[in-house]
């Protein structure tokens, strides 16, 4: 099936500056892709580019299969939603979302129709005569969304749309932008420094860095299988340890901690040797805590300290271990459970994952 986005060896150079290096990727249709990294690694030059405000240096961006570098911005069959939602305060909502429509001289009618429709699917019918500064920020998202959307545009462009909203909202318009897109059955490119959304709402995530691409997989692959040492911080928390390694055996690695921590992991097939530096990543939910050292002799890593916090979640609670020594300080993660009813601050525990919870890189 061809892509409904297809970028291909996309470069984009300010001078000295390569923003984006050699970057490709294919979108199917109907799928909800992410672009995730930090602050200037080069997101939002990709999408200006998608979009036409910017030429490439290098490379090529196929919509549907054909080439769109020649085309302008207006013509392209993309639409870009952007963090200030930039609705019109002057206009009411259903003349927000037909403003495209009448630009393209359609006739009322068939306007008032296609907006209708448009409230529907958004879940917002009747709301055509209201204000924009009469809705909450999650439905001035919808209709930022709808506003698009009746355009028709074969990809749409989700610049962190949700980055001005307040925390509680973001968690719902999450979930609310993953059944917009299926409602709408469109291709979303969705760019975010948030990971959290990133692995809530996409079918496939590319993790950016630098102006390249690091690794492109659904969010399971990049939680579980990471393949740099920048996507297994970025992505999901973890615990990391820098050390050296002093032993080998097969995929089975040791490496001793600047603090002279002795820990095991495993390699995956990747290539370290002994004496080389070496990161250690362990996610907090693989760690075991017991009050009795004896509950984790199976575990071939193992350290012995004291609770410093204890962060009730619902769900999951969140423990910070602090280490004998008081060098280290370790993240566990509990689900709800008795087991963590029995802990509390300041308690002397104990800690230990197996050796092939360690990522190693
Ligand atoms: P953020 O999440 O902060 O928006 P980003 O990942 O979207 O960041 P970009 O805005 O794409 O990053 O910027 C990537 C790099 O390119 C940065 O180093 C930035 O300073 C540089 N850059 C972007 N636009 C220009 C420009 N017009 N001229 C010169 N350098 C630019």
């Amino acid at each position: 099936m061809t892509p409904d986005l297809e970028c291909s060896a996309l470069t984009k150079r300010f001078g000295d500056t390569t923003a984006v290096e050699n970057v490709s990727f294919q979108v199917p249709p109907g799928s909800f892709f992410s672009i995730l990294g930090p602050s200037g690694c080069g997101k939002t030059t990709i999408m200006r580019m998608i979009a036409g405000f910017l030429e490439p240096s290098e490379g090529d961006i196929r919509i549907k299969g054909k080439s769109v570098l020649n085309v302008a911005p207006n013509k392209r069959p993309v639409n870009m939603v952007f963090q200030h939602l930039a609705l019109f305060p002057m206009m009411n909502i259903a003349e927000n979302i037909g403003y495209g429509l009448r630009r393209q001289g359609m006739d009322k009618t068939q306007i008032g129709r296609k907006v209708d429709e448009a409230l529907d699917r958004i879940g917002l019918p009747g709301i055509g005569s209201r204000k924009v500064d009469e809705l909450s920020g999650g439905q001035k998202q919808r209709v930022a969304i709808a506003r698009c959307m009746v355009l028709e545009p074969d990809v749409l462009l989700l610049d962190e749309p949700l980055g001005a909203l307040d925390l509680k909202l973001r968690e719902r318009m999450k979930v609310e932008l993953k059944s917009l897109q299926a409602a709408f059955d469109t291709t979303f490119v969705y760019i975010t420094h948030d990971q959290s959304e990133a692995l809530v709402m996409s079918d496939n995530i590319a993790v950016m860095n630098n102006g390249q691409f690091e690794q492109m997989g659904s969010g399971q692959d990049l939680y579980y299988r990471p393949e740099s040492a920048f996507v297994a911080g970025f992505v999901g928390d973890t615990n990391r340890w820098q050390g050296k390694v002093t032993r080998k055996e097969g995929d089975a690695i040791e490496l001793v901690t600047e603090n002279g921590l002795t820990l095991r992991g495993a390699t995956h097939g990747r290539d370290l040797s002994d004496g080389q530096q070496a990161d250690v990543f362990v996610r907090p939910e693989a760690i075991r805590i017991a009050h009795d050292a004896a509950d984790l002799a199976h575990f071939d890593n193992r350290i012995s300290g004291r609770v410093t916090s204890l962060l009730f979640n619902g769900a999951a609670s969140r423990i910070l271990v602090g280490s004998e020594d008081g060098r280290e300080e370790i993240e566990v993660n509990l689900p709800q459970s008795g087991e963590f009813s029995s802990i509390a601050k300041g308690d002397a525990v104990h800690i230990g994952w197996a050796s092939d919870q360690g990522n190693c890189f």
